[in-house]
């Protein structure tokens, strides 16, 4: 069995929910997992490959809970714009462009904008996902992947996705998860979603879905079927099984009770709503009733980085000041919804967490940039002041991807010059021709 040795970093690690700061520990990767954490040694084994990290913070693979990774082909595409002409204007015209050779490239690009980033699994949602699992694959990175579908396709494509589910499960050496993917209950009705539900339970997976978004998806939803949307998703039965629900900033407080208690999960990415000025969801509350939560990047459009770093910081910062009190989300709360609730979304407790049995995801973080000097408190500092630039070797499922700055599995040159060779057939835009419509 291959070995790894990281030697005299300083560690992240979780008891419970408390987040601890170990000084020079050397971390001992067995394989495709942490066999051990001990007090730095002087001396490294012969049989391990061995990386020097003295000075330099281990902590989880970042866990990203919602994204359209392939969207970063469109990335600033559509600035200044409400949520109507985002999605009627902008995103379901261009993406009504895209072949599946697009969605490879722009899964690559995002692999690597992600891995640079610090970012090892991503619950992606998005279309032709056969070539976001090729890219995960060759990226080396670990992905829950879903065949984003609306319910005008009709249960043909449903069925697409249903195989997409089955062919990818458990591939890329157990790296690639797949669930399903329903966009979300104001494009697709709540028999589609019952269907959608029964097909998980039969396959044994989750959904992904959007849900609750703005208070006028809300408003549409009560007004069409007399429900909220989280009643709407109980009631056609996605609740029974694990899901993950994307925003989700509207829930009344009987949604959140529905919720309390599910295998369901939150995934939040505040750049997009502050970008959109959708307003913000009010976490102490779900945090309140147990319902777990995870960072997002959502999509590139609305949130042009696929950046956990500034989703993390924008988290704390927006909640306090939503609620007007410096006291909400204090940097332990940050800090486990950022790596242990990533984990408690995607439904993968073996990652989130670096202790020995885990699962060996583990991005190390340079420390020496002005900014991020002295360190006086670290969970404030990882939070606060460090950034992805700082991230300087990525190990996912046991293998080095990324180290000094440089990617192992991808090369950018070769990204970059098949994404821009592609960008002026996908940047022509018809708005008679879309992939669907947003109910105003
Ligand atoms: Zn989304």
């Amino acid at each position: 069995m291959e070995k790894l040795l990281i030697r005299h970093c300083e560690v992240l690690t979780f008891e419970g929910r408390e987040p601890r700061f170990l000084d020079a520990r050397d971390i001992l990767i067995e394989g495709k997992r942490i066999s051990a954490i001990l007090p730095a040694s002087a001396e490294a084994p012969a049989d391990c490959q061995v990386i020097e990290a003295a000075g330099m913070l281990a902590v989880p693979g970042m866990i990203n809970t919602h994204a359209h990774v392939p969207m970063v082909l469109f990335r600033n595409a559509g600035p200044d714009v409400n949520e109507n002409d985002w999605f009627n204007k902008v995103i379901f015209p261009l993406e009504a462009n895209l072949t599946p050779e697009d969605v490879y490239w722009g899964a690559m690009l995002g692999q690597a904008e992600m891995i640079a980033a610090g970012i090892t699994c991503t619950a992606d949602h998005y279309f032709e996902m056969d070539w976001v699992a090729r890219a995960v694959e060759q990226a080396g990175t670990r992905a829950n992947l879903g065949w984003a579908v609306f319910g005008h396709q009709g249960y043909g494509q449903l069925e697409e996705t249903i195989r997409f589910v089955e062919r990818w499960q458990g591939k890329a050496d157990g790296r690639i998860t797949t669930w399903l993917a329903p966009h979300s209950p104001y494009l697709c009705d709540p028999d589609f979603l019952a269907r959608c539900a029964r097909e998980a339970a039969r396959l044994g997976v989750g959904n992904h879905i959007h849900a609750a978004e703005t208070a006028g998806q809300v408003a549409l939803s009560l007004e069409r079927y007399g429900k909220t949307p989280v009643q709407v998703l109980a009631d056609a039965g996605i609740l029974e099984q694990p899901v993950i629900l994307a925003h989700c900033l509207y829930p009344s407080d009987d949604d959140l009770d529905l919720l309390a208690g599910r295998e369901a999960g939150i995934a939040q990415a505040p750049k997009t709503y502050l970008a959109m000025a959708m307003g913000l969801a009010d976490l102490p509350k779900y945090l309140e009733k147990g319902i777990a939560l995870g960072l997002a990047t959502d999509g590139a459009v609305s949130s042009c980085t696929l950046d956990l770093f500034e989703q993390m910081r924008l988290t704390a910062l927006t909640q306090k000041n939503k609620a007007m009190d410096a006291e909400v989300l204090p940097v332990e709360t940050v800090l486990d919804i950022a790596f242990q609730g990533g984990a408690r979304v995607v439904r993968q407790p073996e990652l989130g967490n670096l202790k020995p049995g885990n699962l060996a995801d583990v991005v190390l973080l340079r420390q020496d940039r002005p900014a991020a000097q002295p360190v006086i408190n670290k969970a404030a500092n990882l939070i606060y002041s460090l950034d992805a630039q700082d991230v300087d070797t990525v190990i996912c499922d046991g293998k080095l991807i990324y180290q000094g700055g440089r990617h192992l599995t991808l090369d950018l040159e070769e990204i970059y010059r098949e994404v821009n060779a592609r960008l002026p057939r996908l940047l022509r835009k018809d708005l008679s021709r879309k992939i669907a419509e947003y109910p105003e």
